[in-house]
């Protein structure tokens, strides 16, 4: 126990003792979130809450601000890891947030020596000794809000990267007849990736083209082939595909190029999920075409019996909607039909 320099007065006394309490309860109480989210994450619960990763169901259903819940979890997942790290914590030596500055560094080699020196050491100090350590580690990517319009983004790139951008920054400016800056360049690089890549622009330009020719197979293959980058290939969707074959359900006839492409281009090229606060989930890579009425029950498709899912509300709409054995941990009745 600290003792004060000046002797203090009872009531002062009292405030301290309160004060001292509540910072080991504090601790204490991180610590046990911290294992809470350990115990979520192996077990993988969030996805009973539709949420995509332990780290959304923290923001999105604990309601942790974003950097809280990626220190815990980033904590949480290192601990399981390096039981000194857990320790430490436990024991008060290293708070939370504290402990989370050291992850991207600590490994059980070094444990004792890095705890020992986030113990005794500042935040700064500690940053600048795991930068020395891990320089790779540092790559704390940060975006802040501005305002409406404007938003920070802090990166840390290699120097190759840095120097392709400087590059692509030469050709900007070329083309704009005066100097382009660096986030000039950020957004045309962007603008021309998204031109070639994105499966909604693909499927936008696909239909506009089927609009004006009547050589529809042409089209149609080429446009498949740009948008399966990030949309499935398969006709198919895995769960009901295993399960239709054990069943020997209805035949299903793949989709063709246009009930993909319309599909994709209604959904924009998102995950349609919603949670039970509306919102919508964000996720645009590993999507799906699922279908609302399985084609073993009769569906068909039609551009209404299908909607764009990830990969893990795809995972989840099967868990719902079809009572799948060995799944049998429903969220709602399975009567209820997935939108
Ligand atoms: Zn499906
Ligand atoms: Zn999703």
């Amino acid at each position: 126990m600290i003792q004060p320099l000046i002797p203090l007065a009872a009531s002062e006394q009292a405030l301290h003792q309160t004060a001292v309490r509540l910072c080991h309860q504090h601790r204490q109480l991180e610590w046990q979130i911290i294992e809470a989210l350990q115990q979520i994450d192996r077990r993988r619960l969030f996805k009973k809450f539709g949420a995509t990763s332990v780290f959304k169901y923290a923001i999105d259903i604990l309601g942790l601000s974003e950097s809280v819940a990626y220190n815990f979890i980033s904590v949480a997942r290192k601990a399981d890891k390096v039981p000194a790290l857990a320790d430490a914590i436990k024991s008060e030596q290293l708070s939370a947030s504290k402990a989370g500055r050291i992850v991207a560094a600590l490994d059980s080699q070094n444990a004792a020596k890095l705890i020992e020196f986030a113990r005794t050491h500042s935040a700064r100090e500690t940053d600048r000794e795991v930068a020395r350590i891990n320089p790779k580690a540092v790559r704390c990517e940060r975006v802040t809000e501005l305002g409406r319009d404007l938003v920070e983004v802090r990166i840390t790139v290699s120097r190759d990267v840095f120097e392709k951008w400087q590059r692509c920054q030469d050709l900007v400016s070329r083309k704009k007849g005066k100097r382009a800056t660096l986030s000039e360049t950020l957004s045309a690089g962007m603008d021309s990736y998204a031109k070639h890549n994105d499966p909604v622009e693909a499927a936008e330009r696909a239909l506009e083209r089927k609009a004006r020719s009547k050589s529809a197979n042409t089209t149609e293959l080429c446009a498949y082939r740009v948008g399966a980058n990030r949309f499935h290939k398969q006709t198919s969707d895995p769960v009901t595909h295993r399960k239709s074959a054990k069943h020997r359900g209805p035949a299903r006839s793949p989709l063709t190029a246009e009930q993909r492409h319309s599909v994709f281009q209604r959904d924009q090229g998102r995950c349609t999920f919603k949670d039970q606060q509306g919102r919508r989930c964000e996720n645009q890579t590993w999507l799906h075409i699922h279908h609302i009425v399985p084609v073993t029950h009769g569906g068909g498709n039609e551009p209404t019996n299908l909607t764009t899912l990830c990969s893990s509300h795809h995972d989840l709409a099967h868990q719902l909607s079809l009572p799948i054995e060995g799944q049998v941990t429903w969220l709602r009745s399975p009567s209820v039909r997935y939108r």
